[in-house]
């Protein structure tokens, strides 16, 4: 029975496990910091559980623009909102967040998770062991307290953590990383966010909802610039109309406190004064003090584990997944390279990790999701592609529902009309890119999109629309305020 010793318990650890130990391995998860990983405990779980309740907050401050007063104040104010979309939507002030209780709810969601994983892994005849561990041999990891575990094959998936950028150093208080927002007793008056990122932005858009006051300091020439620029552009669009300030071309210096707030310097000599600073600068690869360059296994520059689409690493036997690969910072990846890694260990027929049906979301308001070819390939002439862009504010059902903001993006193969990839930009946009998902990955056309009826009045009947339009001898691409 081949034996299976796996470092770290994030999706990149337990998934594995779970593979291994159906496949009839005996497998040993060692984990420091608790099962589901900073996936679970402090990263992915908590941050999206915050937003649950931003989003209540943003359904709040919608509802005079629907119609709906709070009792005994029948003159609310509806402010500048339009039917048609909610411009100047901000945070509003006839319901609060109790912060204590909201932080407590995020925290009990996350170790009831964690315990949950912990309970299936040991239903499954995983043995859970909970200390931090190193590699003294290739096939051999050593805890803390000096047990030592041997196996015919190693797993290393130990994440990541927080990047510090020097000068800025947090103290869990007032300059803050993500790991510290569920201590905090307060709602931030003014949260200072650096980086202007995946993390930055989906906390400047939380943190908004709740009633901050937020400044975002952006390095570049937008928020996300890594991201769809058409999406990134509403997106910086939307925060400055929700009142957050966006300082571009702007890089954090230093911070340090000051009384009970907080000064972020930046390099052109500006300060930023807030009550607390969130440094959102990204992360580094947890692979120090592992011995892992002392058993071989080759490092990246930036100390990633180097690794192949089989998650196999420079030595035979031992395996990595997750976020310390720096494949693909995604809960979904990691948990897909650990399972080919067990797969291939374990002598099962495994295709190798495919990144371009990956599929992402950003948990803004609204969210951008997308999946497969990008903007950026088109134009670089990378990928030969027809793209189209339907507004959200021809769907009906967005007017509906008061939504201004939004797109559909679709990309097709010329000719053919195969689907390539989308952008998403919507409410709960992560649930919509499915379909586009569906059609990248099994090669559905836009030809067979199109002739898919979607609901009316419904989101996802700008799916088919795009489809439509991309399906050039459609008599009937123009419009969707027509049902059919
Ligand atoms: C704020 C934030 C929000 C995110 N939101 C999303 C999201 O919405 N969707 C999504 O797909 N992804 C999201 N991510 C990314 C996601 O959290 C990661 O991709 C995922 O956690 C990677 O899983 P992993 O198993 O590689 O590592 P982790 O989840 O970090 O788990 C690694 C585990 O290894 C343990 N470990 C480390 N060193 C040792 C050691 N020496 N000995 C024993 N154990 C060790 C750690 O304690 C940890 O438990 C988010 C990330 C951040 C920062």
């Amino acid at each position: 029975m081949t034996r299976i010793v796996i470092l770290g318990g994030g999706p990149g650890g337990y998934e594995a496990a779970l593979v291994a130990a159906s496949l009839g391995a005996t497998v040993t998860v060692i984990d420091s910091d608790g099962i589901g990983g900073a996936c679970v405990l402090t990263d992915c779980v908590p941050s999206k559980t915050l937003i649950a309740t931003s989003e209540t907050m943003t359904n709040f401050a919608m509802a005079p623009a629907l119609g709906v007063r709070p009792h005994g104040d029948p003159s609310a104010e509806v402010g500048s909102w339009e039917l048609t979309g909610l411009p100047h939507l901000t945070p509003p002030d006839v319901v609060t967040v109790d912060p204590e209780q909201v932080n407590e709810r995020v925290r009990a969601l996350a170790r009831a998770q964690s315990a949950d994983i912990e309970r299936r892994l040991e239903r499954e005849r995983v043995e859970v062991v909970h200390g931090t561990g190193r590699l003294v041999g290739p096939h051999a990891v050593e805890t803390s307290d000096g047990e030592t575990f041997v196996g015919g094959i190693v797993l290393v998936a130990t994440g990541t953590s927080p990047r510090e950028i020097s000068g800025c150093e947090p103290d869990g208080e007032r300059i803050l990383t993500w790991r510290h927002l569920y201590d905090l007793k307060e709602i931030p008056e003014h949260l200072v966010v650096v980086g202007s990122g995946v993390t930055g932005a989906e906390f400047a858009s939380a943190y908004r909802a709740l009633g901050a006051e937020v400044t975002l300091v952006s390095s570049r020439e937008r928020v996300l610039p890594s991201e769809d620029p058409d999406a990134a552009r509403l997106i910086e669009d939307v925060f400055v109309r929700r009142g957050i300030e966006v300082l571009n071309r702007s890089r954090a210096a230093g911070a340090r406190r000051i009384g009970d707030g907080v000064v972020v310097e930046l390099t052109d000599g500006r300060t930023v004064t807030g009550s607390h600073a969130l440094m959102a600068v990204g992360s580094v690869p947890r692979t120090k003090g592992l011995g892992l360059t002392e058993v071989g296994v080759r490092l990246g520059s930036g100390g990633h584990v180097v690794v192949d689409r089989m998650s196999r690493t420079s030595v035979p036997g031992v395996y990595a997944a997750g976020d310390c690969t720096g494949v693909l910072p995604l809960a979904s990846v990691a948990a897909m390279q650990g399972r080919i890694a067990m797969w291939h260990a374990l002598g099962e027929a495994v295709t190798p990790l495919r990144l371009g049906t990956v599929s992402s979301n950003i948990f803004t308001e609204p969210e951008i999701a997308t999946v497969g070819v990008t903007q950026r390939m088109k134009d670089t002439g990378a990928i030969a592609a027809e793209v189209t862009t339907v507004p959200l504010m021809r769907n009906p059902r967005a007017k509906m529902m008061g939504i201004a903001d939004g797109f559909v993006k679709l990309f097709c193969r010329p000719g053919s009309g195969c689907v390539l990839g989308g952008v998403i930009v919507a409410p709960r946009a992560s649930e919509l890119i499915l379909s586009i998902s569906l059609a990248v990955e099994n090669g559905l056309t836009v030809d067979q999109i199109a002739r898919t009826l979607s609901i009316y009045p419904s989101l996802s009947g700008s799916i088919t629309e795009a489809a439509r339009v991309l399906r050039p001898r459609d008599l009937f691409a123009s419009s969707t305020d027509v049902p059919r």
